[in-house]
C-alpha cells in the first residue's frame, strides 16, 4: 500500500524553521568552529558511516524523535529527552556521548553520565527557545518576591525536563522536582503532598493543561508569572490565592497549534481522531480527542487500526516518519503549514560528519559541561523525579 503522506505547504518563514536561518538575538550558542562538508557533497552518509565504524563502541550517538532522518539513520538509540538521557547513562563504556537534540538535553545527559564520559552536541547553536524563556536570574527574582510575601514556604517548585541545568539545579535546591511530559501529573500529585501551590516552569501549557485536565484544577486556580513584567504582573492577592503559579513560557512549535487547525481537519476528515501532545494550547488539548507526550503518540499511532484517520500535532520530522511508516493509516500533520522545531534541525548531516571525524582525528569538539555543584543540585531533582511513586 502507498502512503498517504502530504508535505504540509511552505510559508514565508519556513526557511528559518529548517534551520537554515538563525536568530542570533535569541538562541544560545555560538556558530561552528569548524570546517564544516557542505551538504551537498555526496559522499557525506559514506562519511558518517566509515567515521561511526572507526570510533566502534567508543561512540554512542543518540537521535531525538524530532530529528531529521538524515541524522536519526546514524542514531544508536531514539527517543524523548528523557529515554535518551537515561539511555546515556546507561552507556559507562561510551567514552563520547553525541546527543543529536538540543541544548538542555545534553546538558541532562552529560548530569547523568560519569565525569569521564564527554556529551558533545554537534551545533552549539542547537537551543530550545522554551528552555530559554526561564533564566536563572529571573527566576531568583520570582523566589524572592515569594519570600518577601511569606508564600515560599508553601511553594514547591517543578520544572519540566524542557529547561536549562541552572533551573534543574534551582529546583533541586528549593526541595522540588524535575518532570516530563509523560509523568506531569504524578509529579504534581507529589509535589501537592508537600505544599499547597506549585511554582511550573517553563511551560505554561504543560502546567495548565495537566492541573486543569487531569486534576480536576480550575482555570481560576492558575495565575500567569510573566518574567518581564515587576512581580510578574500579578497582585499579592492573585499570587496568594494560586495554586498553580506557571511560569510564562511556551514551546514555538506546538505553540502553533491552534483551534482553528482542530476544527479545519475536522471538517475536512471526517472521522478524524485529533492527537496532540501537551505543550499545545489549552484550548487545542480541550479540543483533541488524545493527548500525550511523544512516547505515547508513538505508541498510540503503532496501535492505530489500519484505515484509521489522525491528524497529529507534534513535530512535523516525527509525524513524517511515523506516517511513512503506516501506509495503512491515514496520518496527517494537524496544521496545513510546515512547523519544524528550527533549533532541532540545526542539526544535520554535515555538522554530524564534522563531529564523528574530529573525534577519529583525535580532537574532542562542543562539549557540554554543567559545573560540579549545579549538577549536583539538579541530580537531587532528577532523583526525586526517578523516586516518583
Ligand atoms: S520542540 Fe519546542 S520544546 Fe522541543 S526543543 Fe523545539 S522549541 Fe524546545
Amino acid at each position: 500500500m502507498t502512503s498517504t503522506w502530504t508535505e504540509p505547504s511552505n510559508t514565508a518563514t519556513a526557511l528559518l524553521l529548517l534551520g537554515r536561518g538563525s536568530d542570533p538575538a535569541s538562541e544560545r550558542g555560538v556558530d561552528c568552529p569548524g570546517d564544516l562538508p557542505t551538504p551537498s557533497d555526496p559522499d557525506l552518509v559514506a562519511r558518517a558511516t566509515a567515521a561511526k565504524a572507526a570510533l566502534g563502541d567508543r561512540v554512542f550517538v543518540l537521535g531525538h524523535h524530532y530529528q531529521r532522518d538524515e541524522v536519526i539513520q546514524f542514531a544508536d538509540v531514539t527517543g524523548d529527552s528523557f529515554k535518551l538521557a537515561q539511555q546515556a547513562a546507561a552507556r559507562p563504556e561510551a567514552e563520547f556521548i553525541v546527543f543529536c537534540g538540543v541544548h538542555f538535553m545534553a546538558e541532562s545527559a552529560d548530569i547523568l553520565t560519569k565525569p569521564e564520559q564527554q556529551v558533545i552536541l554537534p551545533d552549539l547553536a542547537a537551543g530550545c527557545s522554551m528552555a530559554d524563556m526561564a533564566v536563572l536570574g529571573q527566576v531568583q527574582t520570582a523566589w524572592e518576591h515569594f519570600e518577601d510575601l511569606g508564600i515560599a514556604g508553601d511553594i514547591v517548585p517543578v520544572t519540566y525536563m524542557n529547561s536549562s541545568a541552572d533551573i534543574k539545579g534551582f529546583v533541586g535546591r528549593e526541595k522540588g522536582v524535575v518532570c516530563t511530559s509523560s509523568n506531569a501529573k504524578r509529579a504534581l500529585d507529589w509535589a501537592f503532598e508537600h505544599g499547597s501551590k506549585v511554582f511550573f516552569l517553563p511551560d505554561q501549557h504543560l502546567g495548565r493543561n495537566t492541573a486543569v485536565l487531569e486534576m480536576g484544577f480550575d482555570l481560576d486556580d492558575c495565575v500567569l508569572y510573566d518574567p518581564h513584567k515587576p512581580q510578574g504582573g500579578l497582585t499579592d492577592e492573585q499570587l496568594r490565592d494560586a495554586r498553580m503559579i506557571l511560569w510564562r513560557g511556551h514551546c514555538s512549535v506546538h505553540g502553533r497549534f491552534t483551534l482553528d487547525s482542530v476544527n479545519d481537519v475536522r471538517e475536512r476528515v471526517p472521522g478524524v481522531n485529533v492527537l496532540v501532545h501537551p505543550e499545545c494550547r489549552h484550548e487545542v488539548v480541550q479540543a483533541a480527542d488524545y493527548v500525550g507526550s511523544t512516547e505515547y503518540i508513538i505508541k498510540a499511532l503503532d496501535a492505530a487500526p489500519a484505515g484509521s484517520a489522525w491528524a497529529v500535532g507534534t513535530e512535523l520530522n516525527l509525524v513524517r516518519r511515523m506516517a511513512l511508516a503506516h501506509p495503512d493509516k491515514q496520518i496527517m500533520f494537524l496544521d496545513k503549514a510546515v512547523c519544524y522545531c528550527s533549533t532541532m534541525n540545526r542539526i544535520d548531516l554535515p555538522h554530524l560528519v564534522w563531529t564523528l571525524e574530529e573525534l577519529v582525528a583525535g580532537r574532542v569538539p562542543n562539549v557540554i559541561t554543567v559545573d560540579p555543584e549545579t549538577a549536583d543540585n539538579a541530580r537531587v531533582a532528577l532523583d526525586q523525579m526517578l523516586a516518583l511513586p
